[in-house]
């Protein structure tokens, strides 16, 4: 329980990445805030189900971080804001030319730009209370680019940018700001492609997952939501004290190469 006391936000986590941060940050006591843009039942028994699992205060608040007065306002809602972890992410892939312009703004809008409203919201809050984790869940995609993927690999590509900022403008202070780049996570957007990959490539699922999915992944394995949590955590406990402005890779040596 090296959490507990501590709140924290997490963005987009009514699934995958941000569901698997919440609940290894409720693990070890601290009480969260979970977010998606969506208000269901569903939602609401999510945070239900991690207050009773793990003893700890949990609220799930809607949010729509493609705009900026609801990403500031998610902050200032919840109160309270030791931790924060920029989780939510959309992805569109097509040729630049034919790249639709929504699209753009969308990718550019919630997985950079509501990145910088949250985080402008939370430093006031952090610095009143002496300390402040800011995680940047980034990508490989904020290090490497892949083709049709523009919008998505600037704006992860501007995550890093921003997280090296804020650490340098936080640093004399007990607030870090590091960002966390998973290659191909196991989440269930992800699982569920599976079948229909194997239907594609006539393939089984082991062949899919080595040959096609996780062809730039050298481990030829999914992380999991669970490790990406676990980082999290890592970044949030005192081992981690002197680490800001930097990155972690959770990619089976995707960037090495
Ligand atoms: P996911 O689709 O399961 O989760 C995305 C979350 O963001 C969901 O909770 C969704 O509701 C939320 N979201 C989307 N639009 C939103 C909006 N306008 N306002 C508020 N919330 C919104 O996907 P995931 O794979 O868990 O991705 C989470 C993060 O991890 C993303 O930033 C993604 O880019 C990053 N990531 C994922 C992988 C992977 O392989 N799954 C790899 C690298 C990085």
């Amino acid at each position: 329980m090296t959490l507990s006391g501590k709140t924290a936000i997490i963005t987009g986590s009514n699934s995958g990445i941000g569901l698997g941060v919440a609940e290894e940050l409720a693990r070890q006591g601290a009480n969260v805030v979970l977010n998606s843009y969506t208000d269901s039942k569903d939602d609401h028994a999510l945070a239900d189900r991690i207050a009773q699992q793990y003893g700890v205060t949990a609220r799930y608040i809607k949010a729509d971080l493609s705009k900026g007065d609801e990403a500031r306002k998610l902050v200032e809602d919840a109160a309270a804001c030791d931790i924060l972890v920029n989780n939510a992410g959309i992805q569109h892939v097509a040729r630049v030319e034919d790249f639709p312009a929504d699209k753009w703004d969308a990718i550019i809008a919630i997985n950079m730009s509501s990145n910088f409203h949250t985080i402008a919201a939370a430093i006031p809050m952090m610095r009143k209370a002496g300390w402040g984790r800011i995680i940047n869940v980034a990508s490989a995609h904020g290090l490497r680019a892949s083709p049709f993927k523009s919008a998505y690999v600037a704006a992860k590509h501007g995550v890093l940018g921003l997280t090296k900022t804020v650490a340098l403008e936080t640093a004399e202070e007990d607030i870090t700001c590091n960002a966390i780049c998973p290659g191909y996570v196991l989440t269930p957007l992800v699982e569920a492609q599976i079948p229909d990959q194997m239907k594609t490539h006539d393939m089984d699922r082991d062949q899919v997952i080595r040959e096609v999915m996780l062809a730039k992944q050298p481990s030829k394995d999914f992380a999991t939501t669970g490790q990406v949590g676990g980082i999290a955590a890592f970044l949030c406990s005192p081992a981690a004290d002197q680490i800001t402005g930097t990155s972690i890779s959770v990619d089976g040596g995707w960037t090495a190469q």
